[in-house]
């Protein structure tokens, strides 16, 4: 059986502020406020692992080590068929700049890439989000969601955050920057990790 976490306020364990905001809207139903890794001034660690779950463990127990208090992390990413599961856990990198993370420049450099190897239409992608959240005592519980979908081209839509313009979800004729946060919410890899994770430690 999972740990509880009883508290009313959690520490996300992310600079991100696409996440922050879709952590926000999965938390307010519960009464459980959230405050950023930024907030609290914290540093963001570096991800040396080769899997989501190593990376989210690695920024979970950071943030809990700096604070003392539970933390909860997100290591994300999408996995591109056509080009062997990259980016994965490199999504993130795969935006960097000397100027910040610019996600349109990612964007074009994966179908830059597919096209170059002419890969098959449709052409499939997952988004994949894990959870980890770390107690004080080294303790942490691990939970993991998916979902499945096609890359178009060009990039559609102006919400949410990352590759959701180029990503379109089984079943939608819309991509995730084309729905707004509860359409998103309902399917997403982080709201199908987060359903796990509150079953398990929020139950
Ligand atoms: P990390 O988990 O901070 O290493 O970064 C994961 C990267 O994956 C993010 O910076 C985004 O580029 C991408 N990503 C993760 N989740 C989503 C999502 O829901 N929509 C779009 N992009 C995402």
């Amino acid at each position: 059986m999972s740990r509880k976490f009883t508290l009313d306020r959690l520490l996300v364990a992310t600079h991100n502020a696409g996440k922050l905001e879709e952590m926000h809207h999965l938390f307010q139903p519960l009464g459980v406020n959230i405050t950023g890794a930024a907030e609290m001034n914290l540093a963001e660690p570096e991800e040396t692992e080769n899997t989501f779950i190593g990376n989210a463990r690695i920024k979970a127990h950071a943030a809990v080590k700096a604070t003392g208090l539970p933390a909860l992390s997100d290591d994300s990413g999408i996995q591109v068929d056509g080009l062997d599961g990259a980016p994965g856990v490199y999504t993130a990198d795969w935006a960097e700049t000397p100027n910040g993370r610019d996600f349109i420049m990612a964007m074009t450099k994966t179908h830059n890439l597919l096209e170059e190897r002419n890969a098959p239409h449709p052409r499939t992608a997952r988004f994949c989000s894990t959870l980890v959240l770390a107690w004080p005592d080294g303790h942490d519980e691990v939970f993991e969601g998916t979902v499945e979908g096609t890359l178009v081209w060009p990039m559609r839509g102006k919400q949410g955050h990352g590759y959701d313009p180029m990503f379109m979800p089984v079943g939608h004729d819309v991509t995730f920057a084309e729905m707004d946060h509860d359409a998103k919410n309902l399917i997403s890899h982080r709201a199908r990790a987060f359903e796990k994770l509150i079953a398990g430690c929020f139950g």
